[in-house]
């Protein structure tokens, strides 16, 4: 029930940008963050560009 495949936690990863996610789609997330080698990879590429959209939102509204 909390098994996600890849494919299903980068459409997560990509999901929590946009929406709050169910304590069960956290748990998994989290859940197969710590078993997977590549999907921490990816969570870190969206981190850094949220960040830096972060940053370049910041940018503009200082102007
Ligand atoms: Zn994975």
């Amino acid at each position: 029930m909390l098994r996600r495949t890849c494919k299903e936690v980068a459409a997560l990863l990509v999901a929590r940008e946009d929406r709050e996610l169910s304590a069960v789609d956290r748990l998994a997330l989290r859940l197969h963050l710590a078993a997977c080698k590549a999907c921490p990879d990816f969570e870190r590429q969206i981190l850094t560009m949220r960040n830096a959209f972060a940053r370049w939102r910041n940018y503009q509204e200082g102007d």
